[in-house]
Formats: structure tokens, sequence, C-alpha cells
């Protein structure tokens, strides 16, 4: 790992140096929303964020993305496009630990279970440049499930707010190799800056104060699958699957072919699914497996804590607190697990 520092005066000329070179994304402000954009200047960056509106996700798996295009060329032949990578690296920037965190786990999904090649275009690409959380928001509960305000879990380089300046890791040989280039912004940091660096984690860490206790719930969720607790906790649930579409590890989607009968082209959509929906599971002979909502959000809450921990041994959760904050019906997905402890099977 590699330790430096950069004076916050120095961003503006370093990001005019970035931008030749690579494609910036970084947290932008738009009514007090934050989002991460495309950027030209460092000054639509906007730093002071407790986690942005919608997670970054977005960016290696796309929200609406065509997959190919086709056209008509006689009765017998059609021509299929598929969209060209795009070859200019990219650099995340200001990512939080959690939403990195979020990232390796899509990334097994999407990279070692089926590789899935729109996907990998985008994230080979890209180095990720993660953000210390300074301010965790109250719904926040990253320390429950192994992270924390200045995790390095699935980033290249971490970004640390320390006064003047911001002490920056090369978290790997990616994140080390992209300091070199750029080392005539950076200087050694001391052991005195380690310790600023150590103490701005420590006092975020204490102001997480929300836990779930997430450790036995794997077994604890085996025996009360068939609890009417799940239909206790949907009461409330009006299916509008908001939880899903924020939550940076949810990774459904659904893809169609759009065109219509006068036109002779049409293109090939994927497009973010929700398993809120009645839709999602329903089949073309109208038999739907989770036909109320009570098997939907129990579906959701087996998929984060039980399912994903059994296939691929972490969390499908980071403890963002997203789907708490955002939740029109205050659904409370920590009450939910640390509450299924006390459930007699
Ligand atoms: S955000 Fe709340 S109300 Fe909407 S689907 Fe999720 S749990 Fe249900
Ligand atoms: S389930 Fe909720 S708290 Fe957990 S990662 Fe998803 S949005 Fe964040």
């Amino acid at each position: 790992m590699k330790k430096v520092l950069i004076k916050k005066k120095d961003l503006p000329s370093f990001f005019s140096q970035l931008i030749v070179r690579y494609r910036i994304f970084a947290p932008v402000e738009k009514n007090g929303l934050f989002w991460f954009r495309p950027i030209e200047n460092f000054t639509e960056i906007a730093l002071d964020f407790s986690n942005s509106t919608m997670p970054p996700k977005a960016l290696f798996f796309q929200q609406t993305e065509t997959l190919l295009t086709f056209k008509k060329q006689s009765s017998s032949s059609i021509k299929i496009e598929i969209p060209a990578e795009k070859n200019k690296m990219a650099i995340l920037f200001g990512i939080r630990p959690c939403d990195a965190k979020s990232i390796e786990l899509l990334d097994t999904i999407f990279l070692k279970d089926d590789e899935d090649p729109y996907y990998r275009s985008k994230r080979k690409n890209t180095l990720l440049v993660g953000l210390s959380c300074i301010r965790p928001s109250l719904s926040c509960f990253c320390t429950s499930l192994g992270g924390g305000p200045a995790n390095t879990d699935g980033l290249d380089i971490l970004f640390t707010d320390i006064d003047e300046s911001f002490f920056v890791e090369g978290i790997n040989e990616k994140g080390i190799t992209f300091i070199k280039e750029f080392i005539e912004f950076f200087t050694p940091a001391t052991e005195e800056d380690n310790k600023k660096r150590e103490s701005v984690a420590m006092h975020a860490q204490k102001m997480i104060t929300r836990r779930m206790t997430a450790e036995n719930t794997e077994k604890t969720l085996d025996k009360i699958f068939e609890s009417s607790y799940w239909e206790k906790n949907a009461q409330r649930c009006i299916g509008c699957g908001i939880c899903t579409f924020l939550c940076p590890t949810c990774h459904c989607f659904d893809i169609h072919d759009e065109t219509n009968a006068a036109s002779d082209h049409g293109a090939r959509i994927r497009v973010w699914d929700s398993c809120m929906y009645p839709e999602y599971t329903k089949q073309a002979s109208g038999y739907n497996p989770r036909p109320t909502r009570m098997n939907r959000l129990r579906n959701r809450v087996y998929h984060k804590f039980n399912y994903i921990p059994k296939n691929h041994q972490v969390f499908g959760c980071v403890g963002c607190g997203r789907c708490i904050d955002n939740c029109p019906m205050a659904i409370d997905i920590i009450d939910i697990v640390n509450n299924a402890q006390e459930v007699q099977s």
C-alpha cells in the first residue's frame, strides 16, 4: 500500500490533468440530492454528502441499457449491431466504502458466475477512488456487516479528508500505478498524517449508532420461513420497489425487444427490475410463485441474508441505509432482521 497526501488547494489542477486522460464520474448535487455524473470540471463535484441518492452501481449496470439494435435488411435477413465499448479509462471518484463493497458483490454476480460482457467492459476500464465517510447518516450500519467508514474493500484508492489535505492510499497495484502517474501532486504521508486518518475513521465509526445482529441470521431465517412474522412485516409494504432500485447490491433485470409493427428496426433493451413487483415472478401460464407482498418482502430479506450468504459467503447487504431512508412506509430492514432473532420457529 502507498500512502501520500494531496493538498485540497491542488485539487482543481489535479482534476484538470485527470480529465485530459480519463472520463471522470463524481458526485454532483442537484436539488439537495447527490448523483454520480460525468464531470468536465472540478467545480461540478460535491463532496459534502453522507451518501449518494442513487448508488454508483448504475455506471456499470445501467438502469436502461441497449444490448443490441436490429434492422431488417430483406425478407430473410436482419442486421444486428452491438454498441461499441468505450476504451478511454474512467475514474469513479468519491464512492463511499459501503458502495465499493457492494461492487465487489456485483463483480461476483456479473463476472464470476456468468460473465456479463456489458458489465465487464465498463468495470474493467474503471478505477474506483473511494472517499472515507466523515458524517455517516442516521441509518448507516455498515459496521454491523464487516464494513466501516474508511474500509478499503473493493477500492483501488481511498481518499480521507484530514483538514487541509486528503490522505490518499493506493490499495492495490492499479491504485499505486495511478498515484505514480500523477506523483507531482502528492507528497509522502508522515506518521502524524497516518494518525489523523485513523482518528477521522474512528470518529466516523463512533457516529454509527444503528446495529444489526446479522451473525446468526442465515440459520434463524432457515427456521422461520413459514412464520406469520412475514405477514406482519409486509402489511405496510405498498410494493413500490424503491428499496430495490436504490439498493447498491440489487441486480435483477428484465430484457425486452422494442419495435413497432410499422418499423423495420428496433433494439434489445435491458432494464432494472424489482422482486417487489408481482409481475417479477409471474410465469407465462399465469401462475405466480410469489403472489403476495408477504412472499415478495420475505424473498427480499432472504435474498440478502440467507441465499447470497449461502451461495457466496457474504451478506447481500452492505448497510448503506438507503432502503430505510427512502421507504415511503418506513419499513426498516434492521428491525426486521433483529426482531427475526426473537421469532419462534
Ligand atoms: S420501499 Fe418500502 S413500501 Fe416500497 S417495496 Fe420496499 S419495503 Fe415495500
Ligand atoms: S438492503 Fe438496504 S441497507 Fe442493505 S445494501 Fe440494500 S439498500 Fe443498503
